[in-house]
C-alpha cells in the first residue's frame, strides 16, 4: 500500500478518491499492521473525539506514533489535525490523541455562526493561484513550536503547518477537486 488513510471514523472514502485521482495505490487502514507497510499516512477529518476513542480501543495509537518517529509522512486534516496536536484547547474530557506535533490547536474555534465557509488561502511552498479551502466546524492552530514552519493563515488564524514531514490543515483538500495539496504531501515521501 502506498498511502493509507485510517478509517476508523470521517471523510476517509474522499481522501481515497482524491488519492487515486492522482494514480496512487491507495487504500483504508485499520490495523497496526497495515499502518506499518504505508510509505505515508492520512488522519482524515470527522470527529476527533470519536476518531481518538476508536484509535485508542483498536491499539492503534501507538502504531501511528512509531509511525512518525519513522520518519514517514503525516497528513491530519481537521479532526486530524486535532489528533496530531501536543496541545488541544476546548478538548473533550478523556481526549485520547496522538500529542506528535509541536502546535497548539483550538477545536471548533470560528464558532458557530460560520459553522462552515470557503476561503481562498495563499499556501506557502504551493505554487499557482489561490488554494480554495473548505472549513467545517475548523480548528485554528493557536500557537506553533519553533520546528513548525506556517504555511498557510485565513483572517491572521493560522490553518495549515508543516513540521518536518508532518502536516497538518484545518480543512479539507479532499472536498475539492484541486489536487495540489495531496501532491505537496505525497512530494513528502
Ligand atoms: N469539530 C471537529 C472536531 O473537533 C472537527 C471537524 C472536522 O473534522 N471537519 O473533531
Amino acid at each position: 500500500m502506498a498511502v493509507g488513510v485510517l478509517a476508523v471514523q470521517g471523510a476517509v472514502r474522499e481522501h481515497l478518491e482524491a488519492l487515486r485521482r492522482l494514480g496512487i495505490e491507495a487504500g483504508p487502514v485499520r490495523t497496526a499492521e497495515e499502518i506499518a507497510v504505508c510509505e505515508a499516512l492520512i488522519l482524515p477529518g470527522g470527529e476527533s473525539t470519536t476518531i481518538g476513542k476508536l484509535m485508542d480501543r483498536y491499539g492503534l495509537l501507538q502504531p501511528v506514533t512509531d509511525f512518525v518517529a519513522s520518519g514517514k509522512p503525516l497528513l491530519g486534516t481537521c479532526a486530524g489535525m486535532i489528533l496530531m496536536a501536543k496541545k488541544i484547547g476546548a478538548a473533550a474530557e478523556d481526549q485520547p490523541s496522538l500529542a506528535v506535533m509541536d502546535i497548539t490547536v483550538e477545536r471548533n474555534a470560528f464558532g458557530r455562526q460560520t459553522d462552515s465557509f470557503e476561503a481562498d488561502l495563499e499556501v506557502e511552498e504551493i505554487d499557482g493561484p489561490p488554494i480554495r479551502a473548505v472549513f467545517i466546524r475548523a480548528p485554528i492552530i493557536m500557537a506553533v513550536g519553533p520546528e513548525v514552519q506556517v504555511l498557510a493563515r485565513h483572517n491572521g488564524h493560522v490553518v495549515a503547518a508543516r513540521q518536518g514531514r508532518m502536516l497538518a490543515l484545518s480543512f479539507h483538500p479532499e472536498l475539492t477537486s484541486d489536487p495540489r495539496i495531496h501532491q505537496y504531501f505525497l512530494s513528502m515521501r
